[in-house]
């Protein structure tokens, strides 16, 4: 129990461009209550959610000032009273908390904490909350055509929730395709488990893609910037497939008559939503990926507090993405 008062923690005064993103060094240490545990940060998770809450653009914006940050990793402070699983000085990793996550301290109700395997740093236990839930949400949305042998095409491999997708479709028996903007990204998304890499940067790559499903298309599509892609999905989606969009930046025109030629399915999600039983679900997913040792974050970036609003403006506008940005405390 570090027995601090006080803490440094980025404090979110007003909506705003990066710059809104500043240290205060006298947070107050958050108290835990009886079902909750204080964990001292060593590392945060950076997503490009993050980005959209601090601009004020999103729909979930709370009271300010606020700490931003879902996910993080560090040890145990202290614990409530009625909190079983955890003691002072256990190694865990935060998917959810209620003070957020870039700072010294946060606190999270103890369904939200895990233990952080001795083969993950805190770095990497900061990388699986958003990334790794999202991931293992899109394959419960494509549900129906998760059966060994079918082939996923994850668009958008190289990054955070995209690693994920590569590593859970394996683990589920898939074929998995990945697409990266950089052949470092591409070398990762194979590293990761990926039967094939594509360049979503290069033209006629979506030629290839259909050529490594010897013309039919993928069974399955995660994709992560649908605003771009979408169309050219329900193009190349093999009949009676899915579509799961994570990720979207903007409006698209697509042609609708493919749902019919195609009857296929273009389905979504906001993680957040996710009913209790799914929950259940994705949790199981990642503790088996931790405990078999098949769910492995790979951080692209490390970033001290005070660069918040670097990690901010990365995430958001740089290419050759090979991973999670992490702010260590
Ligand atoms: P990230 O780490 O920044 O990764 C972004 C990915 O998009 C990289 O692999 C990047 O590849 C790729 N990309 C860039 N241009 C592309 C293109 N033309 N076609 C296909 N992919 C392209 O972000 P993340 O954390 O993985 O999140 C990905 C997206 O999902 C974000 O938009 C995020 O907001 C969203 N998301 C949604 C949910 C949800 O609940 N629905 C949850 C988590 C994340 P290169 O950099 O190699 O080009």
């Amino acid at each position: 129990m570090s027995g601090r008062k006080e803490m440094r923690a980025i404090r979110v005064a007003n909506y705003g461009g990066p710059e809104v993103l500043q240290v205060d060094p006298k947070v107050p240490v958050p108290v835990p209550s009886d079902t909750q545990v204080l964990v001292e940060v060593k590392a945060a998770g950076v997503n490009p959610v993050d980005t959209y809450i601090r601009s004020g653009s999103f729909g979930t914006t709370g009271p300010l000032p606020y700490t931003p940050g879902a996910d993080a990793a560090g040890i145990v402070s202290k614990v409530g009273a009625k909190v079983t699983k955890f003691k002072p000085g256990d190694k865990v990793y935060v998917i959810r908390n209620v003070s957020g996550g870039y700072a010294e301290f946060t606190v999270a109700e103890e369904s939200n904490v895990g233990k952080l395997p001795s083969h993950l740093s805190f770095s990497q236990g900061a990388g699986l909350g958003i990334p790794c839930y999202s991931a293992s949400r899109a394959f419960i949305k494509a549900k129906g055509k998760v059966k060994p042998g079918n082939t996923v095409l994850v668009h958008g491999a190289s990054g955070a929730v995209g690693l994920a997708c590569v590593q859970i479709g394996k683990a589920k028996g898939l074929t998995v395709l990945g697409t990266a903007g950089t052949k470092e990204g591409m070398d990762l998304v194979l590293k990761h488990g990926a039967a094939k890499a594509f360049n979503h940067k290069e033209q006629g790559y979506i030629d290839k893609v259909l050529e490594a499903t010897n013309g039919t298309g993928p069974d399955i599509i995660i994709e992560m910037l649908a605003n771009v892609n979408l169309d050219t999905d329900m193009k190349i989606i093999n009949k009676g497939g899915i579509i799961v969009v994570v990720g979207s930046r903007g409006n698209v025109e697509i042609a609708p008559r493919l749902l019919m030629f195609k009857e296929s399915i273009v389905t979504g999600f906001a993680l957040w939503n996710a009913p209790p039983e799914e929950i259940v679900e994705m949790h199981q997913v990642i503790s088996e990926g931790l405990t078999k040792g098949w769910l492995v974050p790979s951080v692209q970036k490390e970033y001290k507090l005070e660069e918040a609003p670097l990690a901010h403006e990365e995430i958001i506008n740089n290419t050759g993405t090979t991973g999670n940005r992490i702010l260590i405390m």
